[in-house]
């Protein structure tokens, strides 16, 4: 991994070379309007990822109880004093949350100029836009990225003011200052309260509505792809919920003109849509105009389903099962995260680069792979760390590092000591974690078989109110 970088440094973007302290001068400019906002992209930085991630996890539903959302949500208004759309935290993270250290102005790393790749591959992370969608191109910059993805608005709330226009004015500025394609290398992340393949007509008008506001958002933003997760079907059949999916995709390009829906693979199994290719083929079979519909992987989702990553030669399966189920010119993102959950264990635990299951070798297998040249890739991976007073903090330097880490391994020679020892470094980071994991998966699965050979009716009933509480649409 590369070492840190010394305040200072000379940050070269893509296309231009911009000292630190002119790029540092250009962000106080801007901060003059956006005083507050800075305050509050400070208190309250990070959308939460991991726990995006731990979705298809049971997931105890106290933790939706009021004391904890309204502290949320006290933080949520802060935040849209100026701008509604904050990348709204999850409620594992919250109590941690104002607690987070203030984001450094100076950069974590610099953005590496992509011509200087032997491939030319954008990797970013799922960054905060609190305070506003423009912070998420100064939180791109922060930590080196040449890609990224932000949510658009609170994911976890179905009111959301409209988008200022000092928000999109001020992204749109940004990112042309900051030479970003949003076009190509920005992807927003869905609400997770949506579920397209809802039924109930109430709830899908719902869903539809915060849906299409996306997708609105994307538009006026300059934004090309939008990565949603495809849905549930709550226990309904499965046809019918990619019908409804597809449906509700058609009205929504009929009413959009250039964005483009990206579906996401699912880790999950049971009522989640789209943990398999089949899934995503399906649904995309059923959209009328295919230039607005595409996929993207996630790593951790695909391993957790059953794609094998790891060896060259399963990663090249998978890529070639994609093409055969799916079509390869659908692939329009990647969501580059390790896994904490052993193959095909359909639990969706997303870990650090190269410290999970799929280890090091699957991303050198990633980052070697011609055809994904040019496509945004976003790191979903955990960045809490201990503090030094014990309590959890997030640590945007991991990111930095893990975006320069993937860069280093294009053109690496993986049979190379120095891809060994890194591998080596890695997995031994990731062993008492993915022990832990292990430990958990093979109880489950002695426990279900038990339970499959006594009574096979009460999992099903469990998991059906586990996925609705996950889905958050009750
Ligand atoms: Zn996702
Ligand atoms: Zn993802």
């Amino acid at each position: 991994m590369p070492p840190r970088k010394a305040k200072g440094t000379v940050v070269e973007t893509s296309t231009t070379k911009v000292s630190v302290s002119k790029a540092g001068a250009a962000s106080k400019v801007e901060s003059k309007a956006r005083v507050t906002k800075r305050k509050v992209v400070e208190a309250d930085p990070e959308p939460d990822i991991t726990s995006e991630e731990e979705e298809d996890e049971p997931r105890p539903v106290k933790k939706r109880k009021a004391p904890v959302k309204t502290k949320v949500e006290a933080e949520d208004s802060a935040a849209e004093e100026e701008q509604p759309k904050t990348a709204a935290p999850k409620k594992r993270r919250v109590t941690t949350k104002a607690k987070s250290k203030p984001e450094d102005t100076m950069p974590l790393a610099e953005r590496t100029a992509i011509a200087s790749l032997k491939k030319a591959m954008y990797i970013g992370a799922h960054v905060s836009s609190a305070g506003g969608v423009q912070n998420s191109i100064t939180n791109t910059v922060h930590i080196g990225a040449n890609a990224f993805a932000l949510f658009l608005k609170s994911q976890r709330k179905w009111a959301n003011p409209p988008m200022t226009p000092e928000a999109r004015d001020g992204f749109r500025s940004l990112s042309e200052t900051h030479n970003f394609e949003v076009h190509k290398h920005c992807l927003p992340h869905g609400s997770y309260l949506v579920n397209l393949a809802q039924a109930e007509k109430d709830k899908a008008t719902q869903a539809y509505d915060g849906f299409l506001d996306d997708l609105q958002r994307c538009e006026s933003l300059g934004i090309k792809l939008y990565n949603f997760h495809p849905g549930n079907t709550n226990g309904d059949a499965r046809d019918a919920a990619i019908g409804r999916i597809a449906a509700q995709l058609n009205k929504a390009h009929k009413a959009t003109s250039t964005v483009v829906t990206v579906l996401e693979n699912m880790a999950g199994q049971g009522n989640v849509v789209g943990s398999t290719f089949e899934d995503l083929r399906d649904i995309i079979a059923l959209v009328d105009d295919k230039a607005r519909v595409g996929v993207c992987i996630d790593t951790c989702h695909a391993f957790a389903a059953g794609y094998d990553l790891r060896s060259p030669e399963a990663f090249a399966a998978t890529m070639t099962r994609f093409d055969d189920v799916v079509g390869a010119s659908y692939l329009r993102a990647l969501h580059l995260n390790d896994s904490k959950a052993p193959f095909a264990s359909h639990r969706d635990l997303h870990a650090n680069i190269g410290t999970g299951f799929l280890g090091l070798r699957a991303f050198h297998n990633i980052m070697n792979y011609d055809a994904l040249a040019g496509l945004p890739m976003v790191l979903e991976t955990p960045i809490d760390r201990p503090g030094p007073d014990g309590k959890t903090v997030e640590d945007k330097q991991i990111w930095a590092d893990e975006i320069k880490l993937l860069e280093s391994l294009i053109g690496m020679d993986a049979a190379s000591a120095e891809f060994a020892a890194l591998e080596k470094k890695l997995h031994a980071q990731g062993a008492s974690e993915r022990a832990k994991i292990q430990d958990q998966v093979d109880r489950k699965g002695a426990k279900d078989a038990k339970k499959a050979s006594a009574k096979p009716r009460g999992k099903g009933k469990k998991k059906k109110a586990e996925q609705e509480s996950d889905d958050g649409s009750d």
